[in-house]
């Protein structure tokens, strides 16, 4: 039996009036890659930064490999390597004293961290300052930061936001690749990526998921031919609620 790595369970989060995220239960084991796939303001950053345990929840329960985040916050950031959305690094560090910075956070090792390096392909501007980067470089420095360690769960936040096509089918091959042995979970709002990369994709719509399933079962439950037919169905501006 795969393990069960993240489990959340009817988990809410508002600002203010504006309910974020809407009692959503979700159980992700090892060997999954999933998509929270969904249109802008759905809930994804909010519900993977409360994973993550930077954001904590109005209501509900996240376990982290068999713990309560709540019980143990430090457990939760122990075993998930986490690109948060945008770029928030230091950006008056060079690359290479950024991320050597953070493989002491982490423990990591000279090896590991020269593998990290070399997976995000960041090698050629490592003296360079992260504020001095472009958009898709800034990315890159995050993922590699994310897979530093190599932590049980991975959980990358618009992965490719930013990167031109041959970056965003790099980076997507990466995914793919690790995705052996842990879990891992991307948002996005580009259908193929979720197609392409993901065997499991969640479909949210204004804080809730709206469909959860292999593209397959998606489809055939949906009855539509692709997976843009079940966005707008059911997340597009006109969708059903669920
Ligand atoms: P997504 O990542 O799917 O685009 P978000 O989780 O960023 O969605 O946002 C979900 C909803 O919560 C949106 O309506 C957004 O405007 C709102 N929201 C997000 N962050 C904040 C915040 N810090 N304060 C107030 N509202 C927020
Ligand atoms: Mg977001």
């Amino acid at each position: 039996m795969p393990k069960e790595l993240v489990k959340i369970e009817n988990l809410s989060k508002n600002y203010g009036q504006i309910e974020a995220v809407k009692d959503i239960s979700l159980t992700v084991k090892e060997g999954e890659i999933v998509a929270l796939l969904g249109p802008n303001g759905a809930g994804k950053s909010t519900l993977m930064n409360m994973i993550a345990g930077y954001l904590s929840p109005s209501d509900g329960e996240i376990s982290v490999c068999g713990k309560n985040i709540k019980d143990d916050p430090l457990w939760g950031k122990e075993h998930i390597g986490f690109l948060p959305e945008g770029a928030p690094l230091y950006a008056d560090l060079t690359v290479k004293q950024f991320l050597k910075y953070m493989a002491e956070l982490r423990g990591v090792d000279d090896d590991q961290l020269k593998q990290a390096i070399q997976l995000a392909n960041v090698e050629e501007v490592l003296n360079q300052k992260v504020e001095t980067l472009s958009k898709g470089y800034q990315r890159r420095v995050g993922f590699a930061q994310s897979v530093l360690a190599d932590l049980p769960i991975l959980m990358l936040d618009e992965p490719t936001d930013g990167l031109d096509p041959n970056q965003k089918k790099h980076m997507r091959g990466l995914i793919a690749k690790m995705g052996k042995n842990k879990a891992i979970i991307i948002s996005t709002h580009l259908l193929e990526e979720a197609e392409d990369v993901c065997n499991r994709i969640v479909l949210m719509k204004q804080g809730q998921v709206v469909a959860d399933g292999t593209l397959k079962s998606i489809l055939s439950r949906y009855k539509s031919k692709s997976l843009e037919e079940v966005f707008f169905k059911l997340a597009g501006d006109k969708g059903e609620q669920a």
